[in-house]
């Protein structure tokens, strides 16, 4: 990745409402969003200049808003244009949408019910979430210390700003140890995601996938989900005790940045577990690169 801060670039920021220089979209250190983490936000992925799946992407932005308690302040035909604006501007073929939204400054305590929303749109060149090499024989994981909350003590159906501070946390120890990304188990110790991507495991020509009810239900996720029954594969959501990956002959994760991403081991506590991407990896990777019209095939 870029070493060039991302405050310090060139371009446009869609910034509450306008097209502002990169530079100028500046805000200030006493704000909600920052102090309380009241923030959501969207990662899409752009393919030859438009987003893939963009109305799933606006609606779980205005779902994850109205789970924190506020309105985004742009309607599903305001984000859409707002996209289109800022693809156009920076000139963005493939890459990568960020949309958040947070609440500001008007109000520096927990309670912020006085507090304006906020709403900005930036859009990177962004290639690759996992190194090619990585990708090709599949990433190393390691398991999080950190296991994803229960649905009443987080909001775990929003992609908020606050759920990621463990992401971070988890994926910095699993880089530490030489990984490519952490694993993460849930409050019950079931099998959950990766810091920010689903995942699935391929169990005798099945795939077998976490049931989403305290992580996000992504949209790649079920872009995936559709493509494998397109082609008669049966897929089985249900709770996966994280013993189970000794029964997987491929696990790979899904993600609107990680796309599809085989893994190839997972080491650390909770167990030691390899995998070599086969024929249902390379299928799925196939199908959802053609599907979000991929220009080049990524897969090997
Ligand atoms: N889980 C987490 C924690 C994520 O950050 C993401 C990426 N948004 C996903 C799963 C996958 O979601 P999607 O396929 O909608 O990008």
């Amino acid at each position: 990745m870029s070493m060039i801060p991302f405050d310090d670039r060139e371009g446009f920021i869609w910034y509450d409402g306008r097209l502002t220089p990169w530079r100028d979209a500046r805000l200030h250190v006493l704000n909600h969003g920052l102090h309380y983490a009241s923030c959501v936000f969207e990662g899409e992925r752009v393919y030859n200049g438009t987003v893939f799946r963009l109305e799933e992407h606006n609606e779980r932005l205005h779902n994850s808003a109205r789970i924190l308690g506020f309105e985004v302040p742009a309607s599903m035909d305001d984000l859409a244009r707002a996209t289109e604006e800022v693809i156009a501007s920076n000139k963005i073929v493939d890459g990568y949408v960020r949309p958040i939204a947070w609440r500001g400054a008007e109000q520096m305590g927990v309670s912020a019910q006085a507090s304006k929303i906020h709403l900005a749109l930036a859009a990177w060149d962004w290639p690759a979430y996992f190194s090619p090499e990585a990708r090709a024989k599949g990433i190393r994981m390691q398991w999080a210390k950190w296991a994803r909350p229960a649905p009443h003590t987080a909001p775990t159906r929003a992609k908020a700003s606050g759920l990621y501070m463990i992401c971070t946390m988890s994926k910095h120890e699993a880089e530490a140890a030489g990984c490519d990304d952490a694993l993460m188990l849930d409050w019950r110790g079931q099998l959950a995601e990766g810091t920010g991507a689903n995942i699935f495991l391929v169990i005798n020509g099945e795939l077998h996938t976490p049931t989403p009810d305290c992580f996000l239900n992504g949209i790649t996720r079920q872009t995936v989900i559709g493509l494998a029954r397109s082609r008669g594969i049966k897929v089985v959501e249900r709770a996966i005790m994280p013993q189970e990956l000794a029964k997987a002959d491929e696990v790979f994760l899904t993600g609107s940045a990680a796309e599809v991403t085989p893994v190839g081991e997972i080491i650390g506590e909770i167990g030691h577990y390899r995998f070599t991407p086969g024929t249902i990896c390379r299928l799925m990777w196939e199908d959802y690169d053609r599907t979000v019209g991929k220009r080049i095939a990524s897969a090997a």
